[in-house]
């Protein structure tokens, strides 16, 4: 059964005790992946890549916002762009809160609700070969400066991915493998590391 890394679906209230925020000093969930994924911003061709695909899914929303016919206003415009800098996402991988899901999903790696600002490790988490990877994947959705949805991230990175008809947590899932392989493939991934 393949592990997933998402979860667009809400959780349930609540959060589990163990552990903390993982902002502080002193091993929160989480803190030894967030260290990883923080390692791989340093190499240039990795931030440059999180760089492009900021823009793009920026574009993507933006574009979808439009077709509605509204506008970008300026304010909008500036967050954007104030949170499409090296500093601005590192710091997002940095302070964002990764807590234990109460209900951890087993096969899910880890998960951001809709709207939220909070990374949950699922119940795959322990078994996730590419914990770094899972981390910089989940900030993409994280609210404030990001939350963009997996489908929104497959568009941006052109991957393709099959929409299932009435399910829109499997349709997420499609995307959210769809994208996460050119995560993988790109000089953030796990692989691309130097040893
Ligand atoms: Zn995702």
């Amino acid at each position: 059964m393949g592990s997933n890394c998402v979860l667009e679906i809400p959780d349930s209230p609540g959060f589990s005790g163990g552990g903390g925020s993982g902002n502080g000093g002193g091993g929160g969930p989480g803190d030894k992946a967030r260290q990883d994924a923080l390692d791989r911003l340093k190499n240039k061709l990795c931030m440059d890549w999180i760089l492009k695909t900021l823009a793009k899914a920026f574009e993507v929303r933006n574009n979808e916002i439009r077709a509605t016919g509204y506008g970008i206003s300026p304010e909008v415009k500036q967050a954007q762009a104030d949170a499409s800098t090296a500093k601005a996402f590192t710091n997002v991988v940095a302070t964002t809160k990764i807590q234990n899901a109460t209900n951890p999903r087993p096969d899910y790696y880890a998960s951001v609700s809709p709207a939220s600002d909070i990374v949950k490790l699922e119940g795959a988490w322990k078994d996730d070969p590419d914990q770094g990877g899972t981390i910089i994947h989940e900030m993409f959705h994280v609210e404030g400066p990001y939350g963009f949805t997996d489908m929104d991230m497959a568009k941006a990175l052109n991957a393709p991915y099959k929409v299932v008809p009435n399910d829109p947590q499997k349709t997420t899932d499609n995307a959210s493998v769809a994208w996460h392989k050119k995560l993988e493939d790109s000089p953030c991934g796990k692989d691309k590391q130097k040893k």
